[in-house]
């Protein structure tokens, strides 16, 4: 993970009530059943779900769905009290997480950025990678794992102040349909100052560019 700080045209971030839910529960995974379904997958794609190289198959993928939808749970919130800090523009980057496209049950990684203006309190870093990986954790769109991620933000620092950017490969782009490898997605969500002061949108784009390795 890496860490930029960055100082914005003067502006104050405006404290805000936010009415974000917190992410979906995930239903709890019937590994038993999860794995009898992919014998049975196995068989109908005309494999033999007996031999030896798919013999544990069922019961590792079953497991492997378990783990991936069973995100860490909720935990409080590190923040470090720092005052003087109202027009400086935190920029953390180079997250990088695994979810699954809803339409194909194909991967997609996501490059996750996310930039913030501290009122009083800085969140602790580690927070940043968590909040991602606990949207991903499910079945997604990248277009609302980016409004989920910037939504938890939100209420995490307490202000509206907040912008997230996502850059994702899908494999549903890669290895089916148009096949196009270099193919790359970028949403972007922002709020608050960011969605009002240009200034400050560029230096967030700008620095989520970097993150990327520009393209
Ligand atoms: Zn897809």
């Amino acid at each position: 993970m890496t860490n930029a700080v960055y100082s914005p045209a003067p502006g104050q971030s405006a404290p805000a009530v936010s009415t974000h839910p917190g992410p979906a529960a995930s239903g709890s995974v019937d590994t038993e059943r999860v794995a009898e379904l992919i014998g049975q997958l196995l068989a109908a794609l005309g494999e033999d779900p007996g031999r030896e190289g798919l013999a544990d198959t069922p019961a590792r993928v079953a497991s492997w769905w378990n783990s991936f939808l069973s995100p860490e749970p909720f935990t409080a919130v590190t923040c470090f009290t720092e005052t003087r800090l109202s027009a400086q523009l935190v920029v953390v980057g180079g997250m990088s997480v695994w979810s699954l496209c809803e339409h194909h049950l194909l991967p997609m990684n996501l490059e996750v950025v996310i930039g913030y203006l501290p009122d009083s309190e800085v969140v602790g870093l580690s927070k940043f990678g968590r909040v991602a990986q606990r949207h991903a954790g499910r079945l997604q769109v990248q277009e609302r794992f980016t409004r989920q991620v910037a939504e938890e933000i939100a209420d995490v620092v307490g202000g509206k102040d907040v912008a997230v950017a996502v850059h994702g490969t899908h494999l549903c782009m890669s290895m089916r349909g148009v096949r196009m490898e270099a193919a790359r997605t970028t949403t972007l969500q922002v709020g608050g100052l960011f969605k009002h002061d240009p200034v400050l949108s560029q230096q967030f784009l700008t620095l989520a560019v970097g993150q990327w390795g520009a393209a």
